[in-house]
């Protein structure tokens, strides 16, 4: 049976030698080594709980349960893990749901009624029904197009400036597969949902289960692959500790740092790799002593607005269960995300600075203007994450395409997983992974849900 090697310990990289070695396929591989550079596992995946309870999340703070293929699995996985006590859901009445755009130095609801389609809603100037009668009449895109230009052909330039600019902000996109399962069932009333240690919980667990007797995955922190090189149809992992000569690789490193390890002969295909950006952001995470005076999941920002600000997550409305205890008094968790394409305008009005006091003072200010809490935070903890969201841009699915189709044509033993590719949440890191491993092990056996048993935490 094969031997592979996973490079990077995120959640791509975890699930991939999770899949690898899971039981019940028709060929799992005999041996998997994990080689993660940093000193902890999780990548993105990464949370803080407090003594007093309070839990931070740095990377993402909920994975949708979409009703398709990636959302669905990632719940499916959950539960293979036994975390099913563990997961906090929002209910699809709860008030957390409303999303808010921070538009003319106000708070806005974004329109989601059929009444606010036919009454001007601010802060759109005209009506949404004369949208969707601009939308029946609007032109087929051929290809793949930006976001901001499909929702300028779609809905007019206003939502395109307010609503799709603000949605786009963050750039967390994602395919869609359809599937049909009866974790659908489970999940029926979900809108979002988390773990109650934060979302590091899901790759924490990862980590004891392939370290446990059962899957024997070999896991090095601090061992980052410096080359990859391929020779007589093997792959050969040079590494700070060494050389591991092995049948397979699963790549699930940002596709940036694949390419500076590849040999001078696939210049081709480093090139390709290289030109898929990333962009930083800034997590500032902060806890007041008081009731958030808002209700519903936050706010985002069109770049018209005050480009540098991303948004404003409601942390507290949206997952309470991971607020400090009640015998600590009121509290309230936000986190302003700062950066992203305008990390470069970020920095230019810090002075140049990355001091996290600069940004945490930043972050205070925001929260004091969009929301009016002018007490002082309990907590505050500020996180610059460094190429953290890759971009996919116009013409992004066919560079992808032309990269699998280099590494097939020339018989690389050779994946690609992770955020670079195929989709940045969670969801579908997970899940490209599985996809990807089942091509090699055959597809993983599915886990029914126990629907007898409803006791999730709403
Ligand atoms: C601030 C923020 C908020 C987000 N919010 C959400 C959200 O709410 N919901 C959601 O679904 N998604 C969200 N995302 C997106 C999602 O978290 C990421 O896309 C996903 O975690 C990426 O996982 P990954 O394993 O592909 O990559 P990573 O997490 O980057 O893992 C790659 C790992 O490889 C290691 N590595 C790098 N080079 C080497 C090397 N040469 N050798 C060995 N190891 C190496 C790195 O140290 C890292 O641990 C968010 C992301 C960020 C940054």
């Amino acid at each position: 049976m094969a031997k592979a090697v996973v490079l990077g310990g995120g959640i791509s990289g975890l699930s991939s030698a999770y899949y690898a070695l899971q039981e019940g396929t028709s060929s799992k591989f005999a041996k998997v080594v994990l080689l993660e550079a940093s000193n902890r596992f999780g990548g993105w995946l990464h949370s803080t709980k407090f003594e007093d309870g309070a839990v931070f999340d740095y990377g993402p703070r909920s994975f949708r349960p979409t009703y398709v293929g990636s959302g669905l699995n990632t719940v499916e996985l959950a539960l293979k893990l036994g975390l099913r006590d563990d997961i906090i859901a929002v209910d699809k009445r709860d008030p957390s749901n409303v999303r808010y755009v921070y538009k003319d130095k106000k708070v806005h609801q974004m329109p989601g009624t059929i009444l606010d389609a036919i009454r001007v809603v601010p802060p759109l100037k005209r009506r949404l029904i004369w949208t969707a009668y601009q939308d029946t009449f609007a032109a087929k895109a051929t290809e793949d197009e930006s976001v901001h230009s499909f929702c300028t052909r779609r809905y007019g330039k206003e939502i395109a400036d307010i609503m799709g600019d603000a949605m786009v902000h963050p750039s967390i996109t994602g395919p869609m597969v359809s599937m049909s399962k009866p974790i659908l069932h489970y999940i029926t009333n979900w809108t979002m949902w988390s773990l109650k240690e934060g979302c590091q919980q899901l790759s924490d667990t990862l980590v004891k289960h392939l370290t446990s007797p059962q899957m024997s995955a070999e896991l090095q922190l601090n061992n980052k692959c410096t080359k990859l090189t391929f020779k007589d149809g093997a792959a050969v992992v040079t590494s700070d500790k060494g050389e591991i000569t092995t049948d397979h690789v699963f790549s699930s490193i940002y596709a940036r740092d694949l390419a500076q390890i590849l040999p001078e002969e696939h210049s081709e295909l480093a090139q390709e790799l290289k030109a898929i950006p990333a962009v930083s952001v800034i997590v500032v995470n902060l806890e007041y002593p008081v009731e958030s005076p808002m209700k519903g999941f936050g706010h985002l920002l069109p770049s018209i607005e005050d480009g540098p600000v991303l948004g404003v997550v409601y942390n507290s409305c949206v997952f309470p269960q991971q607020d400090r205890i009640q015998q600590k008094g009121k509290s309230s968790r936000f986190t302003v995300m700062l950066g992203g394409a305008w990390y470069d305008e970020l920095l230019e009005r810090m002075g140049g600075s990355l001091n996290p006091n600069g940004f945490a003072l930043f972050g205070m200010k925001v929260i004091a203007e969009h929301l009016k809490i002018t007490e002082k935070p309990s907590k505050v903890d500020v996180i610059i994450q460094n190429d953290c969201i890759p971009q996919y841009f116009v013409g992004h699915n066919e560079r992808v395409e032309r990269i699998f189709k280099y590494i097939k044509d020339n018989n690389l033993p050779l994946s690609l997983v992770g955020s670079s590719y195929k989709g940045v949440s969670v969801n579908d890191c997970i899940y490209n992974a599985k996809l990807r491993v089942e091509k090699f092990t055959g597809p993983s056996p599915y886990v029914s849900p126990d629907i007898s048993k409803e006791h999730f935490a709403f």
